[in-house]
């Protein structure tokens, strides 16, 4: 079972948390994209082979929402880039 760390509680079973989905780019103005873009944007997740930002709630804890990196392909939490800086 994957260990996720809660800023509050600290490392918690992934069964106390509720997965938020991965994390998507920023809304595009839909006037600056193209129509296929634009329903991209709205409809496809990221689903990358290797690390994705993802959203946790710790539902069965604290109640807070965070923000981790996971490797998908070993479902190691992982540093995303720019962490650490
Ligand atoms: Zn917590």
């Amino acid at each position: 079972m994957m260990q996720i760390p809660c800023p509050f509680c600290g490392a918690r079973n992934e069964s106390e948390f509720s997965f938020g989905g991965p994390v998507k780019p920023p809304r595009p103005e839909p006037e600056a994209v193209s129509d296929a873009d634009w329903t991209a944007w709205l409809t496809q997740v990221p689903n990358p082979l290797g690390p994705v930002q993802e959203q946790w709630w710790h539902v069965r804890g604290c109640g807070t929402w965070l923000t981790i990196w996971r490797d998908t392909r070993s479902h190691d939490i992982v540093e995303g880039p720019g962490d650490g800086n």
